[in-house]
């Protein structure tokens, strides 16, 4: 069971969460190609260890945030509202 802290509520368990994909995806040009846009309509980083996720907490206050998981040990990091600067990855050394 995760517990995932929401940047306006505090933490609160995985059950009140929606999981909304990777964070940060550009949005190409309107002008660019066709691969460019199904690019990034279809393809996204797989990575093993720290990411960066979008959630919402959607049986709570309904916010999107941004939240970074360890997709090898499902450790939490910081979370953060949208716009809002990047944090660090935490340590390695302070995984579980
Ligand atoms: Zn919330």
């Amino acid at each position: 069971m995760l517990i995932i802290p929401c940047p306006y509520c505090g933490p609160r368990d995985e059950t009140e969460f929606a999981y909304g994909g990777e964070a940060h995806v550009v949005r190409p040009d309107p002008a660019e190609d066709d691969a460019a846009w199904s690019a990034r309509l279809f393809l996204r980083h797989n990575p093993k260890g720290w990411t960066r996720e979008r959630w919402r907490h959607q049986i709570g206050c309904g916010q999107w945030f941004n939240l970074c998981r360890d997709t090898a040990t499902n450790a939490i990091g910081p979370a953060y509202r949208m716009g809002d600067a990047q944090p660090p990855f935490p340590d390695r050394e302070t995984k579980p």
